[in-house]
């Protein structure tokens, strides 16, 4: 064949499939231009899964009546007229190609009226063409309608059989609409936004401005309730939660200076318990637009390491705000990649954000249903923090020494300050100083608190002690270390030795002292302290075997289960019976851990039932 310029049309039709993929597609590029337009009310209606008819009307500022036709020319648009206005991009379109696309692909019709105009338009495209003819003929009118836009997509694809062959059933498309529609209504939470499939409301939001609002819709009242507020409302100074923690050290607030300028991170985590099997929970937005980046989410991961069981993912919903001019929104197409001007910045402030707020708010897992009311500890002054301290040093009688993290004093300045200016300190997110009652099935640990009764689970306590005494200790470079009086031989299987030829580096800077002897087997001339107790051969071949299984996970998540699998080991198991003074020490420790609540595995190490519950449970109320 001869060299031919394309047919406009074709030529539409070919780059429409770079934009439009699927029903979704076309809401998502109307959507964005309604919110660009300034609409406060954005009402989406589909049927058959949007295959039908996809119809977006919005209360915006409209299209002038001379300009409706050029709307539809690729690379029409009024949000950009250089390449520096990329810079300082506040709209979420500038391609101008969407309704192009829309247009090479569907029936369009538009209705339309300017703010600024009496009289609005009416415009229809007919496009009976084929791939190869490109017949099109346009009906306009002038039109009587209030301000805004309408538009109503029909028929899509049905002139590119190849893509109509991939759509999916109409309920999975309506599926993908609804995702889209869910992620602009939690992005702007003051707008309204509602779905009617078929002629049924589907979504609704209520514009109130209120993000809780939006998440409880979009994720459902259940869910919502275990999602904590990440970034904003964090006083300044919160070292009431004071175990330590370093993490919050300095990043009290979520805005972070950086050489690209502030980074604000904002939205909500799940709490730990709410773990979904895939990672599609992460959902993230830069300057409103919501994008993917597999970096990120997994940063978000990190930010949950140890909290969540094998295999699982958080929940997370996370705003990141800053300087346009640090984003390139221009990677692809449907915009749904962008890269960051400091990725690393951006990345470590999001982690550190959604660290600081589960540390400051993940409650402890109750015994009762939800929905009991009761909203955890109940220590929220510094009154009642000093008041059931005092109690407690009572109890335990004079003979023990200060808990590992004595309360703070209250804050400088005396009763007659403190009024409802200062801030009253946030309620203990570790867990609450514990008297200890007793040991249950020799596996529990029988505690009263300030509030109610706690339960710790003895194995799980002690690991995420330990986990976290080796993890401070090797930071420190003071790893507790036991050198063994004579060299223990360890002959291992193929894939064991394998494993530990891969993690010589490894095994001995966590303090296992190691050298090949021999094709399988290996020298072993020191083992951490935790593990002293133990009979260190079988201890080193169930590590060794640990290494084995987890050769195909990142770096630090394999460091993690070494760490993970020594601890596991050492610590104490169920069924060991211990004495009251063990108990306190370990309750004492555990006090004092930064993630007291979990251990390095994810399963809880304390429940919790209230006063006001079991009096309820004992009909006392
Ligand atoms: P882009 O959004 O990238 O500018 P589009 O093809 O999506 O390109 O839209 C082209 C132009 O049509 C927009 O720049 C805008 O001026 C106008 N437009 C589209 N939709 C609307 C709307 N709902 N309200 C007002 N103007 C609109
Ligand atoms: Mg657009």
């Amino acid at each position: 064949m001869p060299i031919r310029i394309l047919q406009p049309q074709v030529a539409n039709q070919i780059a429409a499939g770079e934009v439009i993929e699927r029903p979704a597609s076309v809401v998502k590029e109307l959507i964005e231009n309604s919110l660009d337009a300034g609409a406060t009310e954005v009402r989406v209606e589909i049927r058959e899964g949007g295959r039908r008819l996809v119809r977006v009307q919005d209360n915006g500022c409209g299209i002038a009546a001379a300009e409706t036709e050029l709307a539809f020319q690729r690379h029409a648009t009024s949000k950009l007229q250089t390449l520096d206005d990329l810079q300082r991009l506040t709209t979420l379109g500038f391609r101008g190609e969407a309704l192009a696309s829309i247009a090479a692909v569907a029936q369009v019709t538009l209705v339309t009226r300017s703010r600024d105009e009496e009289v609005g338009t009416r415009l229809r495209f007919y496009t009976q063409c084929t791939f190869l003819s490109e017949a099109r003929e346009l009906a306009r009118e002038p039109i009587g309608v209030p301000a805004g836009t309408t538009f109503v997509v029909e028929h899509l694809f049905a002139n590119v059989p190849a893509r109509l062959k991939f759509l999916k059933q109409a309920a999975t498309e309506t599926g993908h609409i609804q995702q889209i529609i869910t992620r602009y209504a939690l992005a702007f939470p003051e707008r309204r936004f509602s779905l009617v499939c078929d002629g049924r409301l589907a979504f609704q939001s209520s514009g109130s401005g209120q993000l809780r609002d939006v998440v409880a819709k979009a994720y459902g009242l259940d869910m919502a309730r275990q999602m904590l507020p990440i970034g904003d409302g964090v006083p300044a100074d919160d070292s009431s939660v004071g175990n330590g923690d370093e993490d919050d050290a300095g990043a009290a607030s979520a805005t972070e200076p950086a050489p690209g300028g502030p980074i604000a991170v904002s939205g909500y985590a799940g709490t730990p318990s709410l773990h979904r099997s895939n990672r599609s929970y992460i959902t993230l937005f830069v300057n409103r637009r919501w994008f993917q980046d597999t970096t990120l989410a997994y940063s978000v991961i990190q930010a949950y390491h140890t909290l969540l069981p094998a295999g699982r993912y958080p929940v997370a919903l996370i705003f990141i705000e800053l300087d346009p001019a640090a984003l390139d929104v221009n990677v692809h197409p449907t915009k749904a990649e962008v890269r960051f001007q400091d990725s690393r910045a951006v990345f470590s402030a999001v982690q550190r954000a959604v660290r600081q707020a589960l540390n400051r708010h993940a409650p402890i897992p109750h015994f009762t249903q939800a929905g009991a009311g009761d909203a955890g500890p109940a220590i929220t002054t510094w009154q009642d923090m000093l008041a059931w301290s005092s109690r407690r040093e009572a109890l335990l009688g004079a003979g023990r020494s200060q808990p590992g993290r004595p309360p703070e004093p209250p804050p400088p300045g005396g009763d007659a300050l403190a009024g409802p200016a200062m801030a009253p300190p946030a309620p203990p997110a570790g867990v609450p100083i514990l008297r200890v009652v007793g040991q249950m099935g020799a596996i529990y640990i029988v505690a009263e608190g300030p509030d109610g009764m706690y339960l710790v689970d003895q194995h799980a306590a002690h690991e995420r002690i330990l986990y976290e005494q080796m993890l401070g200790q090797h930071a420190g470079q003071k790893l507790a270390i036991q050198p063994l009086l004579e060299p223990l031989v360890l002959d291992l299987s193929p894939e064991q030795a394998a494993a530990v030829a891969e993690d010589l580096d490894l095994l001995n800077a966590w303090g296992i002292a190691i050298e090949p002897f021999g094709s399988s087997s290996y020298l072993v001339r020191s083992i951490p302290a935790v593990l002293s107790r133990d009979d260190p051969h079988k201890a080193l071949v169930e590590i060794c075997d640990g290494l084995a299984q987890s050769v195909d996970v990142a770096e630090s998540a394999h460091e993690a289960r070494l760490v993970t699998a020594i601890c596991k080991r050492a610590a104490i198991k169920g069924g060991q019976v211990l004495s009251l003074t063990e108990m306190q020490e370990m309750v004492r420790q555990l006090e004092a851990s930064r993630s007291p609540r979990t251990c390095p595995h994810g399963r809880p190490t304390i429940i919790y039932m209230s006063t006001a519950e079991l009096a309820r449970q004992f009909g006392r109320t």
